[in-house]
């Protein structure tokens, strides 16, 4: 797999109240590169997510997976081309509070209408930790352990690509750190490309790759350990 992004960039509005979100921003991503991405707020970060994740379009720029543009895609294909192929884990869990844990992991499936894989969800909640979990609702779980629930559901449709958005932003550090190893080790495990955006640089320092971004410019921000 690769994914190629080049000079993206975003505006949003004109004249006096134009703002460039994002600049021409250059990315390769390959096969289970674990990324991660720091910058402070309003520098951009969650502009860069949408558009390399299709959900939203740049002013300008380029962005394919497998050499495929997926900004020329139709929007249904699109939406489909992102069940498959990308799982998005946020800083709010997102969980449906009046479904399972089990109920909300195979929601991707669902809405694919595809089948479900017992053997590959209990191998997930076996490496999340939370197979004694899976018949409880979000309200029953703690942080720690709805945000499992969000990274199993991530994975269950086998995306090429996960993208994170503050994953540790809503847990105390020790859950947040319990996360994102097990994250780190399912990366390792299934070769998921891992792209991280987070506030904390404990958590930018695991990744492989660390990029910052400040006032819309992407810049690499350090060498791999
Ligand atoms: P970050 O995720 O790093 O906090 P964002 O990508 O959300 O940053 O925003 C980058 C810049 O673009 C900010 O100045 C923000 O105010 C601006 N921006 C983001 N979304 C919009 C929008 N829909 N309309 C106008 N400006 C926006």
């Amino acid at each position: 797999m690769l994914i190629k992004a080049e000079n993206l960039s975003k505006v949003y509005g004109g004249g006096e109240n134009k703002v460039t979100a994002l600049h021409r921003a250059s990315l390769e991503i390959a096969a289970g590169d674990f990324i991660s991405i720091m910058g402070p707020s309003g520098s951009g970060k969650s502009t860069l997510l949408h558009l390399l994740s299709g959900l939203d379009f740049p002013t300008e720029g380029r962005l394919s997976y497998d050499g495929q543009d997926i900004y020329q895609l139709k929007d249904k294909e699109l939406s489909a081309f992102r069940r498959r192929r990308i799982g998005f884990i946020f800083q709010q869990f997102h969980l449906l509070p009046v479904l399972t844990a089990r109920e909300n992991i195979l929601m991707p499936l669902l809405l694919d209408k595809k089948r479900e894989d017992k053997a590959y969800l209990e191998e997930l909640a076996g490496l999340l930790g939370i197979s004694g979990r899976l018949s409880h609702l979000p309200r029953e779980l703690s942080g720690g352990q709805q945000q499992r629930v969000a990274i199993a559901r991530a994975l269950i449709a086998r995306p090429d690509i996960i993208f994170a958005d503050e994953p540790t932003g809503n847990l105390d550090s020790k859950s947040g750190g319990e996360v994102m190893r097990m994250l780190e080790k399912i990366r390792q495990k299934m070769g998921t490309a891992l792209i991280v955006i987070t506030h904390d640089s404990r958590i930018a320092q695991m990744a492989e790759r660390r990029l910052v971004i400040m006032d819309g410019i992407l810049q690499e921000g350090g060498a791999a350990r």
